[in-house]
C-alpha cells in the first residue's frame, strides 16, 4: 500500500516532465517541417499528438488523485492505449514527413524519436508495460524507416539502442522498487523503535540517561532527574559520578560497583545491567544501568547513552528472602540450612588440609516444662536469651545456630586440639545453666551436649549429624547437664533400640508379656502382706528382655500406656485369687499418670475384677514430681480417694529430696536396694538415711518397705532398723502367678 502511495507521488512529478519533454520535441519538429511540407500536413499531426498527450496527462492525474491506492484495470488499459497512440503518432510522422520532404531533415526527426525513447527509460511510470510498448513501437518505427532508406548499419544501431532502452527501463523500475522497499523497511523499524521507547519511558522505574565526553549528564529527562533526586535544570551538565557518589565523591573511596562503572565509562566500554550502588540525597540506593558509547558520523566518541532503573526495592526484598532462608527469625542465629552448609564446608576443609572439625549438638534440659507451664511467649523469650549466651561463647572458627525447637548446634571449623570440644561443651553447659530472668520469672534450665568429630565420626554432613545426635541422646539419657562424645558403640545401641522398639510394639498383641509376683513380707511375722507385680517380656525376636531395658524404652515411646493398662488389669485379676488381706502392688510410670483417663481406668479395672480398692497399691517414683507435678498429683489423689494406697518407690535414688514425701499422703516408702546393700556393708551414710526415712515415715504415719534383702543378716539388720516390711530374694523371687497362688493353698512360712 505504502509503495503504491509512493508511486503515485512520483507519478505526479513524472507526468509533468513527460508532457514538457514531448512538447519541446514536438515544437522542434513542427518548426523544422512546416517550411518543408507545409502547415496542412504538420498541423493535423501536431493536433493529434497534442490531444494524445493531453489525454495521457488526464489519465495520470486521475490516477494520482484517485483515493484508491491501486490503479483500476480500466485506467491501466487507458494508459497503455495512450502510450501506444503517442508512439504510433511519432512513427507516422517519421514516415510521412521525410517522404514528403524528400528525405530532408530525416535525421533530425530520427534523433528526436531516439531522444524520446532514451528519455522514457528514465521517466517513471506506474505502468511499465505502457513504457515498454512506447519504446518498442518507437524503436520498431525507427528501425523500419531506416530499412526503407536502406541505412542498414544505422538500422543495426537502432535495434541495439531499442534493446538497451527496454532493458534500462526494466532496470530503472527494479531499482526504484528496491529503493522504496528498503525505505519502507527503515520507516517501519523507526516506528517500532519509537513505540518501544515510548513504552519504556512510560514504565515508572526506568529512565534514559546520556553523558558527554566529559562524563557530564546531558538532555536529562524528568524521570532521570527524579531518580537523581534533584530538579532537571540543576543536574544538567553535572558530572554523573558526582551526582551518584554521595560523600565518597570527596574521599574518592567509591563503593566497588560504582568504581566498576567509572572504569567502564573511562574505557568507553559498553555494559548492560550493571548493578551500581549509588547515594541519592544521602540514601543508599541500587541502580541497574546499561550503556553504550556513542560515536558521530566520523566515528569520534561523543559520550554515552543508556537506560537505567532503580532496583533498590527488589534488592531489599531479595536480600530479606536470602536472610530468612539462612537465619532463624526468633533468635537471629544461623538456621539449620546455614549450619549444614557450614558443616559441609568444614568437612571439605578437613579433607583438603588433613585437619579435624567438630559438631556439638546442644539441647536444653527442662525447656518443655517452661514452655508448658508459662506459655510459648515466655519460652520464646527464654530461647532468645539462650541464643545470646551461646553466641557470646563463640570464638573464631566457631559458628553456632539453631536447629529448631530447643536444639542448637555449634560447628568448630578447624579443630586444633581435641580438648577444645570438651572445654567448649563445659562452658556451654555452665553458662546455659545459670538462671534466666524472663519477665517476672526466674527460670532454671540446663543443657546437654553431644559431640562428634569429623571426619573420624562421620565423613558426610548427615553422618556427622547423626553421630552427634546419638551422643546427645546419650547425654540426655544420663539425666542431662552432661557432655557425651560420640562412640561407635552408640550406633550399635541406637540400631538395637530401634529394633527393640519395633518388637515391643507387637509384644502385647503377640501375648509375649507375662506378670511375675514378688512377695513382700511383714518384717516381724514374715507373713506375706502383698505381692509386687513385675512385668516380664519374652520376645520372639530378642528372647528374654529385662524390664530395666524395655521399660525406659516403653516410657520414651509412650508404649508404656497400653502396657501399663494390661499390667494393672492382669494384676488385679490375679489378686482375686489371694487371701483378702494380701495386697497387690502395681508399678505406674509418670506417662500413665499424665494420661487424662488414668483415674477412670483404675475404676474400670477394679469394677471388672471385683477387687476391693484397699487391696491395690500403686507404686510411683520421685520422677513424677519433675514434669507436670500437679497433673500427676491430681491423678494420684483421685486414685487415693477411691481407697487405693500409693507407695513411693526407689526412695533415695532419684532426687533424694525429703520434701517430696510431704507433698502426697503416701502409705509406704520403699527404701531402695542400694541403701539396704550399703547398710549391710557398714556404710554409715546408708544407715543414717534408712534411720531418717524410718523416723520420718513414722511421724507422718507411713510405713516403710526395704527392697533387695538377699540374706538373713540383711533381714535382721533391716528389722532392727525399724522397717515395717521387707521385699527381696531372701523371702522370694518374682514368681509366676500359679506359684504365688500355691503359697496360700499349702499353708507354710516362706522361709523354713
Ligand atoms: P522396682 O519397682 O523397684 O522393682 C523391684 C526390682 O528389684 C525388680 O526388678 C525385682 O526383681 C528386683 N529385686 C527384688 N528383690 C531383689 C533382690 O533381693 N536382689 C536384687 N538384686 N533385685 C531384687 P525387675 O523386675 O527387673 O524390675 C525393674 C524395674 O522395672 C522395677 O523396679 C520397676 O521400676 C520396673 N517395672 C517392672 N514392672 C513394671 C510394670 O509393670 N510397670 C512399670 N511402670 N514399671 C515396671
Ligand atoms: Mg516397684
Ligand atoms: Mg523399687
Amino acid at each position: 500500500m505504502r509503495l503504491r502511495r509512493e508511486e503515485h507521488g512520483e507519478l505526479a512529478r513524472a507526468t509533468r516532465n513527460r508532457m514538457f519533454a514531448n512538447g519541446i520535441v514536438a515544437l522542434l519538429v513542427v518548426a523544422v517541417f512546416v517550411p518543408l511540407v507545409g502547415m496542412a500536413v504538420v498541423g493535423p499531426w501536431a493536433a493529434v499528438l497534442a490531444m494524445i498527450l493531453y489525454r495521457t496527462r488526464q489519465t495520470d492525474l486521475t490516477l494520482v488523485n484517485s483515493a484508491a491506492p491501486v490503479g483500476t484495470a480500466q485506467l491501466e488499459r487507458r494508459k497503455v492505449a495512450n502510450a501506444v497512440a503517442a508512439a504510433l503518432c511519432w512513427v507516422v510522422g517519421l514516415f510521412v514527413f521525410p517522404y514528403l520532404s524528400d528525405g530532408k531533415q530525416y535525421v533530425t526527426l530520427l534523433l528526436a524519436v531516439l531522444t524520446l525513447m532514451g528519455a522514457s527509460t528514465f521517466v517513471f511510470s506506474t505502468s511499465p508495460l505502457s513504457v515498454l510498448l512506447y519504446i518498442g513501437i518507437l524503436g520498431m518505427g525507427a528501425v523500419a524507416s531506416l530499412a526503407v532508406f536502406g541505412q542498414w548499419q544505422a538500422m543495426g544501431g537502432a535495434v541495439l539502442f531499442t534493446i538497451a532502452s527496454l532493458v534500462a527501463t526494466i532496470q530503472v523500475r527494479t531499482i526504484f522498487l528496491k529503493g522504496r522497499l528498503a525505505e519502507a523497511l527503515v520507516a517501519e523499524k523507526d516506528e517500532v523503535v519509537s513505540l518501544l521507547l515510548r513504552e519504556f519511558q512510560e514504565n515508572e522505574a526506568d529512565w534514559l540517561w546520556e553523558i558527554d565526553t566529559n562524563r557530564r549528564v546531558r538532555s536529562v529527562s524528568p524521570r532521570f532527574a527524579f531518580a537523581l533526586g534533584r530538579p532537571q535544570a540543576e543536574v544538567e551538565g553535572m558530572p554523573l559520578l558526582e551526582l551518584v557518589a554521595g560523600r565518597s565523591w570527596e574521599t574518592g573511596q567509591f563503593p566497588p560497583s560504582l568504581h566498576d562503572l567509572a572504569e567502564k565509562l573511562k574505557d568507553r566500554e559498553s555494559f548492560s545491567n550493571l548493578l551500581v550502588q549509588v547515594s541519592i540525597l544521602g540514601e543508599e540506593r541500587w541502580w541497574e544501568l546499561s550503556g553504550t558509547p556513542m560515536r558521530d558520523d566520523r566515528g569520534r566518541f561523543t559520550g554515552f547513552r543508556g537506560v537505567g532503573s532503580d532496583v533498590t526495592e527488589q534488592r531489599k526484598s531479595s536480600e530479606k528472602i536470602a536472610y530468612l532462608a539462612r537465619y532463624d527469625t526468633l533468635t537471629q542465629l544461623p538456621n539449620r540450612l546455614q549450619l549444614t552448609e557450614a558443616l559441609g564446608e568444614a568437612l571439605r576443609y578437613t579433607e583438603q588440609w588433613r585437619t579435624r572439625c567438630a559438631l556439638l549438638m546442644v539441647d536444653l534440659d527442662r525447656f518443655k516444662s517452661v514452655n508448658d507451664s508459662l506459655g510459648h511467649m515466655t519460652g520464646d523469650k527464654l530461647l532468645a536469651q539462650v541464643s545470646a549466651r551461646l553466641r557470646s561463647l563463640m570464638g573464631e572458627n566457631q559458628l553456632c545456630g539453631r536447629l529448631g525447637g530447643d536444639e542448637f548446634a555449634i560447628v568448630i571449623r578447624d579443630l586444633r586440639k581435641a580438648e577444645e570440644i570438651s572445654h567448649l561443651a563445659r562452658r556451654v553447659i555452665d553458662r546455659l545453666s545459670e538462671p534466666y530472668q524472663v519477665d517476672e520469672h526466674t527460670l532454671y534450665v540446663g543443657a546437654s551436649v553431644g559431640s562428634a568429630m569429623g571426619p573420624r565420626d562421620g565423613k558426610t554432613v548427615e553422618e556427622l549429624m547423626r553421630s552427634a545426635d546419638l551422643a546427645l541422646y546419650r547425654a540426655k539419657d544420663s539425666g542431662g547437664g552432661e557432655h557425651c562424645r560420640f562412640e561407635p558403640l552408640l550406633h550399635v545401641s541406637a540400631e538395637e533400640r530401634r529394633r527393640l522398639e519395633v518388637a515391643l510394639r507387637k509384644a502385647l498383641g503377640r501375648e509375649e508379656m507375662e506378670l511375675h509376683y514378688q512377695p513382700v513380707v511383714d518384717a516381724r511375722s514374715e507373713n506375706v502382706v502383698s505381692f509386687e507385680a513385675l512385668v516380664r517380656w519374652n520376645s520372639a525376636d530378642h528372647g528374654f528382655v529385662s524390664p530395666g531395658k524395655f521399660i525406659p524404652l516403653a516410657e520414651d515411646t509412650r508404649l508404656i500406656v497400653p502396657i501399663g493398662k494390661w499390667v494393672m488389669r492382669k494384676a488385679c485379676e490375679e489378686a482375686r485369687n489371694w487371701p483378702d488381706h494380701v495386697k497387690v502392688n502395681v508399678n505406674v510410670s509418670p506417662e500413665q499418670l499424665l494420661e487424662p483417663g488414668f483415674h477412670q481406668e483404675v475404676v474400670e479395672v477394679l469394677a471388672a475384677s471385683g477387687l476391693k480398692p484397699e487391696r491395690l497399691e500403686v507404686e510411683v517414683t520421685e520422677s513424677i514430681f519433675l514434669r507436670d507435678a500437679s497433673v500427676a498429683r491430681n491423678a494420684l489423689e483421685q486414685v487415693m480417694a477411691l481407697g487405693c494406697s500409693v507407695a513411693l518407690d526407689d526412695f533415695g535414688t532419684g532426687y533424694s529430696s525429703l520434701g517430696y514425701i510431704r507433698k502426697l499422703r503416701f502409705s509406704t516408702i520403699k527404701v531402695d536396694r542400694t541403701f539396704v546393700q550399703g547398710a549391710a556393708q557398714g556404710s554409715a551414710e546408708s544407715l543414717a538415711i534408712i534411720n531418717a526415712v524410718v523416723a520420718m515415715a513414722k511421724s507422718l504415719d507411713m510405713t516403710t518397705t526395704a527392697e533387695g534383702v538377699e540374706t538373713a543378716e540383711e533381714a535382721e539388720l533391716i528389722r532392727n532398723l525399724g522397717c515395717d516390711k521387707i521385699q527381696g530374694y531372701y523371702f522370694g523371687r518374682p514368681m509366676a502367678g500359679y506359684e504365688a497362688r500355691r503359697l496360700f493353698s499349702t499353708p507354710q512360712r516362706l522361709r523354713a
